[in-house]
């Protein structure tokens, strides 16, 4: 890979668009969507039982689903690791939150049975449930190990 550029997966599309590092700070957008490219400023993506297969079934990369509920408070504490997360590896693997209480299909569906749970998905398809509360470095960990699986 050529150190001159980084290679950024839209969140909308999920086209992997090469990027000049000079114009990184440029506000740089999708080549297929127009979308602007994630960056250090993203946030999580939200999502809901109506959007679910526009953001994760028929997003072609990796997506790690943070499913919480409002009135878990292990979840009001990681919240903020995952807004910084969302930047750390924007345009890397996708970071999305799925409040549990509004959104039961997507819940049910993947038999989330408490919260926090994080569903790990590559290319569509479920790869990993990881039940419970993650330190920092455990998520960063699966996040590396997501980053490194199979791309488009
Ligand atoms: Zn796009």
């Amino acid at each position: 890979m050529n150190n001159d550029s980084r290679i950024l997966r839209c969140n909308h599309c999920g086209t992997r668009n090469r990027v000049p590092r000079a114009r990184l700070a440029d506000g740089p957008i999708c080549a297929k969507c127009r979308t602007p490219l994630p960056s250090k400023a993203t946030l999580p993506a939200m999502v809901t039982d109506a959007n679910f297969e526009q953001e994760i079934t028929s997003f072609p990369g990796p997506v790690m689903l943070d499913c919480w509920a409002p009135w878990c408070n292990p979840c009001k504490v990681t919240a903020p690791i995952f807004n910084q997360l969302a930047g750390q590896y924007a345009g890397v693997v996708k970071i999305a939150k799925l409040n549990v209480d509004q959104n039961p299909m997507v819940a049910a569906r993947f038999n989330v049975l408490s919260v926090p749970t994080l569903l790990l998905f590559n290319g569509g398809r479920l790869v990993n449930t990881l039940p419970g509360t993650l330190t920092k470095p455990d998520i960063e960990r699966h996040l590396n190990y997501l980053a490194g699986g199979t791309s488009t």
